[in-house]
């Protein structure tokens, strides 16, 4: 799961074993000092190489479309900070914003003119989204936004999908009950039962369960939040219908839709995933939100690899916020100066020429793989929104969390470790999407495409060896 990870879906004793293929020196004394004063020596679990193994990489320095490791090792970055930098790393002209922004001081604590220019260019992209309210993590955008629905709607249910991810909202940590249509449990310790207890937990793509739930309970409903394509358990699209049918439950039932574009948003399109699928199940209401999400979420790209993100929408949901409204959210470093100018240079920098090089190159990326893997005789298949894409690492083709999870993570563990030793850096998970950015250029690609045949080997010995242990 991106950058805070839910739980490891991999329990610790089924954890690859993969033997740290090259000496990494300076990393490996840096994570120990890390271990030392940090939790697990890092500040988001996923970055840990938990589910594959060896030591994560403590990077120094990027630029385009590399990251330089503390032993000066440079790797190809199909992570991207989990997506914000679609552009690259260190991009000049954002750099220059970026510098130009700090030399005028870091903080006011006032409203400022770039504040507004962000919430412009994010309200001309994105048509449902008639106000935006700034925030400094995607968390914080998402559990606004649900404070907002419930403030809003004066009801107090969430509904969320098994294996969405929503940042590490307390309410949003939960998993299924036992059966359909149940309130869910805590995904982890900390998060109480009562805070829980005001969600509900359906599967994926499977349009009885969701209509199960609404006719249970969508008079007390106050929100749907989904990933506008899930991403976070690897990429897995709306089945053809689902949106709509979430748009028209929401509707029929006086609930808020809430599209979680946090990941997708100004990545996929100039709009995100709602670019590509355009407004859904409008069945003759009228409105631009009869037919798309009431409330979005947005970061990672709009922050341009900074701390900036945002929720907006309808105008009169969002006239509920304080403070003309009832609903209270505030922030310290909301619209900071630094990170605004970031974010409106990166999205002003996010052209259709950007965007189709991002397919194009995504395209080139995941067709090699899948070819690379046939010929080592891998199942996999691939999974893609737009220019995010995951290989699965199994045979049938992925719709919702139990079928991400049934796939061969040691085989991915392997694939993972023979790329970083040809200095390619693949997400560090197999429930992940792997990022492109603008920088990718012909000698970037040239060098992943060049290790995807070994790397695929490595997969097939790691599933055989597997294999092999069930016939012993
Ligand atoms: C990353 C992500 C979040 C959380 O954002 P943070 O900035 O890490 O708090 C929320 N929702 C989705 C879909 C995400 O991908």
């Amino acid at each position: 799961m991106s950058t805070a990870a839910t739980p490891p879906d991999v329990p610790a004793t089924d954890r690859p074993r993969t033997p740290y293929p090259f000496e990494a020196p300076a990393s490996e004394e840096l994570f120990a000092r890390a271990r030392a004063v940090t939790p697990g020596g890092v500040n988001s679990p996923v970055r840990a190489f938990g589910a594959v193994g060896g030591t994560p990489r403590f990077m120094t320095s990027a630029r385009g479309p590399y990251l330089v490791d503390a032993d000066g090792r440079e790797y190809v970055d199909l992570v991207c900070s989990w997506g914000p930098m679609i552009l690259g790393h260190a991009h000049p002209e954002v750099l220059e914003a970026v510098t130009a922004a700090a030399s005028r001081g870091f903080s006011y604590g006032t409203p400022t003119p770039r504040e507004v220019e962000l919430a412009e260019e994010i309200v001309r992209r994105v048509e449902p989204v008639e106000q935006v309210r700034l925030v400094s993590s995607g968390t914080e955008a998402v559990m606004s936004a649900v404070r907002l629905a419930r403030g809003a709607t004066g009801r107090p249910l969430v509904v969320k999908f098994a294996g969405h991810y929503h940042g590490h909202v307390d309410a949003l940590l939960a998993s299924a009950g036992s059966g359909l249509a149940t309130f869910a449990l805590p995904d982890t310790p900390g998060v109480t039962g009562a805070t829980t207890a005001d969600t509900l937990v359906v599967p994926y793509n499977d349009p009885e369960a969701l209509e199960a739930v609404f006719a249970e309970h969508g008079d007390r409903v106050a929100a749907l939040v989904t990933e506008a394509a899930a991403g976070n358990m690897g990429v897995v699209p709306p089945r053809p219908g689902f949106t709509a049918l979430m748009r028209r439950l929401t509707r029929e039932h006086g609930a808020l839709l809430v599209s979680d574009e946090v990941m997708t948003g100004f990545r996929l399109t100039a709009a995100g995933w709602y670019g590509l699928e355009g407004p859904q199940g409008a069945d003759g209401a009228e409105g631009v939100h009869a037919g798309a999400p009431d409330l979005m979420t947005f970061g990672k790209v709009m922050g341009g690899g900074f701390p900036a993100a945002a929720f907006g929408g309808r105008a009169d949901v969002m006239a509920q916020l304080a403070p003309n409204g009832p609903v209270y959210q505030a922030g310290t470093l909301s619209g900071n100066p630094v990170a605004t100018a970031a974010g409106l240079a990166t999205l002003q920098r996010c052209t259709p020429e950007v965007y189709a090089h991002l397919d194009a190159t995504a395209e080139r990326l995941s067709s090699a793989a899948s070819a690379a893997l046939a010929d080592a005789g891998v199942p996999h298949t691939v999974s893609n929104a737009g220019s995010m894409f995951t290989v699965f690492f199994g045979p049938d083709v992925v719709h919702d969390y139990a079928g991400a999870r049934s796939q061969d993570v040691q085989a991915y563990a392997a694939f993972f470790q023979s790329m970083l030793a040809s200095g390619v850096h693949l997400p560090p998970s197999a429930f992940e999407a792997w990022f492109v950015s603008a920088a990718l250029d012909d000698e970037a690609v040239g060098r992943v495409l060049e290790a995807l045949p070994r790397a695929a080997q490595a997969a097939a010995r790691a599933q055989s060896s597997v294999a092999g242990q069930t016939c012993t």
